[in-house]
């Protein structure tokens, strides 16, 4: 079912954002009310804010999200004490180097790295990456960072399985580096030359792809190159920020934004540390360096800490246990009308948090899953599930209160309207 987010993904990810921003600039759609999210106007706001939803102020209409950490929808909501600490984090100068250093220390602390290794604070996962890539080819070589993406006298290929090819190979291949396609054992044995920087996993990728996950990383160190693992969203659980680091492999990138609710535009290069400090030199605040432009603030490098603080010790089984009763709740509406079959899962890798899918007979309905949920998501509130062939999948990380009611309801009518 990880596929039907993944393919929504890629559909909206780049022309379905063109599409909405061409609809709000020319399509003219009228203002909605606010879906029942409780925003209190601030008192103390003049102008934009005064009304306490900057969204409709803006002309831009909120959407109730069933689709998860989706960053074209806003990724996750913050935590209220990351927001806090931002804000403390703001009234004041440091020298981000420095902060960057005790950040990426305390955050070692916190999940325990293995001796040798520690943590950066990056604008977001694909930011880790690229900075992570930039690293690898550099060093802390002044000469190489400065060149960088012309690649003279570096590295480079990277190595890559099939299966595991990304969107988020263009932070690699940013850098200068050219992707190497491989499928098998002897493929990487052919493949890898001196040419090769380091070999690329993308973590959710581990069950289609040939090589699993630690045969991978033993080619990549008998082979003396770095492995990269690109997980993203593979939190929860929480040991899977220490787990990839404890196995080995050299760099690890993860999202700040999506279950862990930090900043939205913070990520984690967690790593060795002399690559770890080389893609910090290629990166802002450092000037004339190709990762100049993924800036993080200092408001951000404090969240992120606060984020994995809290979550590392949230309870899941309680953060679990709260999204299944709103997405059974969403059931319980469906279970009467026919046609209807019903199932649960938890993806064993990335996004690993409760789904539900609710399997459409052909026979009962005149409308495909795909065409009901573009009617919700052009309904008033707007509702964004995942839907293709004949199955809608939804989850409720991103549910607010009351959310989950308003959800059950329109989808219940919608699927009632196109009953046969
Ligand atoms: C979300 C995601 C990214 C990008 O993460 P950001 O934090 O948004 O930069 C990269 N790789 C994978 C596998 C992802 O799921």
């Amino acid at each position: 079912m990880q596929k039907l987010i993944r393919e929504e993904m890629n559909r909206r990810g780049f022309l379905g954002g063109l599409a909405a921003l061409a609809g709000t600039m020319f399509g003219g759609e009228k203002l909605i009310g606010q879906a029942a999210t409780g925003a209190k106007p601030a008192a103390h706001v003049a102008g934009l804010g005064a009304s306490g939803n900057v969204y409709e102020e803006l002309g831009v209409q909120t959407v109730i999200n069933g689709q998860g950490t989706m960053t074209y929808l806003g990724g996750s909501i913050i935590r209220p004490e990351v927001e806090a600490v931002m804000k403390l984090a703001s009234q004041h100068f440091v020298r981000i180097m420095d902060l960057e250093a005790a950040a990426g220390k305390r955050i070692a602390q916190l999940l325990g790295l293995p001796a040798g290794y520690t943590a950066l604070v990056t604008s977001g996962a694909a930011s880790a990456i690229q900075n992570g890539y930039s690293g690898i080819l550099t060093g802390s070589n002044g000469k190489y960072i400065e060149q960088l993406p012309d690649l003279t006298g570096l590295k480079t290929e990277v190595l890559v399985q099939k299966a595991h090819r990304s969107g988020w190979e263009h932070q690699i291949r940013v850098t200068g580096l050219k992707m190497v396609e491989v499928e098998t054992v002897e493929d990487v044995k052919r493949a890898l030359s001196n040419r090769t920087a380091a070999m690329h996993f993308l973590n959710y990728g581990d069950p289609d792809g040939k090589i699993k996950r630690a045969e991978w990383l033993d080619l990549a160190h008998q082979a003396g190159v770095p492995a990269f693992l690109d997980a993203a969203a593979d939190t929860p659980p929480q040991s899977n920020l220490s787990a990839y680091a404890k196995m080995g492999y050299d760099l690890i990138s993860f999202s700040g934004g999506k279950a862990m609710r930090g900043p939205q535009c913070a990520g984690l290069l967690i790593g060795r540390e002399n690559l770890v400090h080389s893609a910090l030199l290629n990166m802002s605040p450092n000037e004339g360096t190709i990762g100049r432009a993924t800036k993080v603030g200092k408001e951000e490098i404090v969240g992120m800490v606060k984020a994995v603080e809290l979550f590392i010790a949230e309870n899941q089984d309680e953060v679990s246990k709260v999204q299944w009763s709103k997405l059974n709740l969403v059931a319980g509406k469906l279970a009467k009308i026919p046609g209807i079959t019903t199932t649960r899962d938890v993806p064993p890798i990335a996004n690993n948090f409760p789904a539900i899918q609710f399997h459409l007979d052909t026979a009962k309905f005149n409308a495909s899953a795909g065409q009901i949920c573009n009617e919700l998501a052009a309904g008033k509130p707007s509702i964004i599930l995942s839907g293709g062939g004949n199955v809608i999948e939804m989850n409720a990380i991103n549910l607010q209160a009351g959310e989950a009611e308003i959800v059950a309801n329109a989808l219940a009518k919608a699927l009632k309207s196109h009953s046969v």
